[in-house]
């Protein structure tokens, strides 16, 4: 028996399509396990797309994104950080939801993460549709509201859908504003395109505070300027950071429900993650992406190479004792 350490298997030693996929293969330690109290960061899966309004397949992310983070080495080659020597990070497995009800989904993330909160870990969570990170809000935003940096084609922000539906991937944010876990002035949504069906949800935006950055935008200010826009609404208190995989180009991220094309590419897609750095992250998550349709794994490939670069903020900002 060699000495427990949080440290991932290096592909050095074990080739990487080899063992039991976890997380970036880092141990898996579930809530009940006595050493969940010396985890710092918690990769959790949330297998659930019951939120889906359009193409399914989100509750299929966790697994393929479990294996395809198989391919992930400890270092930040751009950044020099080493996320998995700063502080413990591991895998704390999979949030159980029922597929057959909303409700009783929503209730059961909330009660994993209150748990996660609870033993201080901060939670890096892997999808599941968008719906998910109402939930997990919920328990984040326990101790006061949070600001939140949104990367996404959508906003999220729509009062209903289907006569009178509150609980959607499309309602998430709106919900989660009414419900004061978020301060709306402290939230940017960036990437937003598509058609749409009305301006409703832009008009909410814009009445509660929420700054919207379209993709016409983005294009036209650039990756830095925008993300140091975003960093300033952030400012320094605590922040959620989520990002909806379809906020990327489908050129290079087809495997997810709601593609609209116009968007950044891959390698700006990891930019305005590795641009995360200095925010004071209480949780982020990875969400949509659908195995179903990522007939070539290169949607979830690119979804676990932007949890990385998140990951490597939320290491920093743990060990500097910025996340508070
Ligand atoms: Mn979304
Ligand atoms: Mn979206």
């Amino acid at each position: 028996m060699t000495e427990f350490s949080f440290q991932p298997v290096s592909g050095l030693e074990l080739p990487r399509f080899a063992g039991v996929p976890t997380f970036m293969r880092l141990p898996h330690i579930d809530l009940d396990n006595p050493r969940l109290t010396e985890v710092q960061i918690g990769l959790i899966g949330a297998p659930w797309d019951g939120g889906t309004t359009n193409r399914p397949g989100p509750r299929h992310g966790p697994r393929q994104l479990r294996d395809s983070s198989t391919m992930i080495r400890a270092l930040n080659a751009v950044t020099s950080v080493k996320p998995f020597e700063l502080i413990n990070c591991a895998d704390l497995g999979d949030v159980g939801p029922n597929p057959a009800s909303v409700d009783d989904s929503l209730a059961r993330m909330t009660a994993f993460y209150d748990r996660v909160l609870e033993a201080g870990i901060v939670p890096l969570t892997a999808g599941g549709d968008h719906l998910c990170s109402l939930p997990i809000l919920r328990s984040v935003a326990r101790s006061g509201p949070v600001g939140m940096i949104h990367f996404d084609s959508h906003t999220d922000l729509y009062k209903s859908y289907f006569g009178g539906m509150q609980y959607t991937h499309g309602t998430p944010f709106r919900r989660a504003i009414e419900e004061g876990l978020l301060d709306p002035k402290r939230v940017v949504q960036i990437g937003i395109r598509g058609t749409a069906y009305d301006m409703e949800d832009r008009e909410f935006a814009k009445s509660v505070g929420v700054r919207v950055i379209p993709i016409e935008e983005f294009h036209s200010r650039g990756v830095e300027d925008v993300m140091s826009e975003a960093k300033e609404i952030a400012g320094t208190g605590r922040t959620y950071v989520s990002y909806d995989i379809d906020f990327v180009d489908p050129a290079f991220a087809p495997g997810t429900g709601t593609p609209e094309v116009g968007g950044p590419n891959s390698f700006q897609a990891l930019q305005v993650a590795r641009m995360l750095d200095g925010v004071n992250i209480v949780g982020a998550d990875m969400v949509e992406v659908s195995p179903p349709f990522d007939q070539s794994g290169g949607t979830a490939f690119l979804g676990v190479s932007i949890m990385f670069e998140m990951l490597c903020n939320m290491a920093m900002c743990v060990k500097t004792g910025t996340a508070s």
